[in-house]
């Protein structure tokens, strides 16, 4: 009995001190439709995510370049667990990595990265572009340095940015994922966890051609869904291989096998999705990137090709014709 209550109490003060919620799913009455019964930051708010991206509805905006720290470095030891809901990696010992810039008037520190899919390669996302569904999404969630850790930003309107990262399937493998997808096995059950030596730099675990990107104010997309993000949405993805991305399937929740846990889009109100227009200068220093996906050659053809990087008109079509080739390929 004792033991029990330790145990409760012990579960609510982690509960309290991450500020997330526990005890919600992807499914029946514990699916999103249901988390507002429980979570009350999760209904009716107004700037809630994912949301889906118009293409046709976002501004065109100049922001100042962003700027990464550590993030080409590789990280000395990471934490790799299964909390139930997703595959989370933080760091254990290292460099801690930063960004600021862009639409952000601070610093902001890494806390953790996961995962969101589904059961198919034809969704698993939760942001959409026009509509379209990724296969998978990296989140990579920072805090805003002047609130000390993750748990007081939480209670701020600028406390978290969500550095977000979109994936195309590949037929070939992606070799930076090798060393995650050998342990992810390994935290296939429930609150499973493992450290791992070495890892491979945030740089090479996502993309270095990050100068376009959306943004807009939302959420955190699981309980408390509280109120406190800004999201850059990346255009340019990641490439990953049917196999690399089905190993996400495997892992299990607290109601049986994890095959999907992506929150659906909710709506954008009145909010204002912008979209970087990188300046000539920074688009030129993007071209020492050692991104691994072609599309930056197409897009680089493009934006050559079409003179002016203002023209709405050849934005457009230079995303579109992105857009197409994710669904092609
Ligand atoms: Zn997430």
């Amino acid at each position: 009995m004792v033991t029990d209550l330790k145990t409760i109490i012990f579960g609510l003060l982690i509960t309290f001190k991450t500020g997330y919620g526990q005890d919600f799913g992807y499914d029946g009455n514990t699916g999103p439709d249901f988390w507002g019964l429980k979570y009350q930051g999760c209904n009716g708010g107004k700037l809630q995510s994912p949301i889906d991206i118009e293409l046709n509805n976002v501004t065109e905006k100049e922001f100042p370049p962003l700027v990464f720290q550590h993030f080409d470095e590789p990280l000395e030891t990471v934490k790799l667990e299964n909390n139930g809901h997703t595959a989370l990696l933080s760091i254990k010992q290292g460099k801690i990595p930063n960004v600021r810039g862009g639409p952000l008037n601070e610093t902001y520190n890494f806390s953790q990265l996961h995962f969101h899919w589904g059961r198919t390669d034809d969704e698993g996302s939760e942001n959409l572009v026009n509509n379209q569904s990724f296969p998978l999404e990296l989140h990579m969630v920072l805090y805003n340095t002047k609130y000390g850790n993750f748990s007081n930003a939480l209670y701020y309107d600028d406390g978290l940015t969500v550095l977000s990262f979109l994936y195309h399937k590949t037929i070939k493998q992606n070799q930076h994922y090798q060393k995650f997808e050998r342990e992810l096995p390994a935290v296939e059950n429930l609150n499973a966890t493992v450290d791992i030596i070495g890892f491979v730099s945030l740089d090479n675990f996502t993309t270095t051609d990050r100068n376009e990107y959306f943004t807009y104010k939302g959420s955190l997309t699981t309980p408390p869904c509280s109120e406190v993000v800004t999201w850059l949405e990346f255009i340019n993805t990641i490439p990953l291989s049917h196999e690399q991305i089905q190993e996400f399937r495997f892992l299990s929740g607290a109601r049986g096998k994890l095959n999907h846990n992506f929150r659906p889009a909710q709506a954008r109100n009145d909010r204002s999705v912008y979209m970087n227009i990188p300046t000539l200068s920074s688009t030129a220093s993007s071209s020492n990137d050692r991104s691994s996906s072609k599309l930056n050659a197409h897009s680089k053809n493009g934006r050559s090709s079409s003179g002016d990087l203002r023209s709405n008109c050849g934005v457009f079509v230079l995303l579109m014709f992105k857009y197409f080739y994710y669904i092609v390929n």
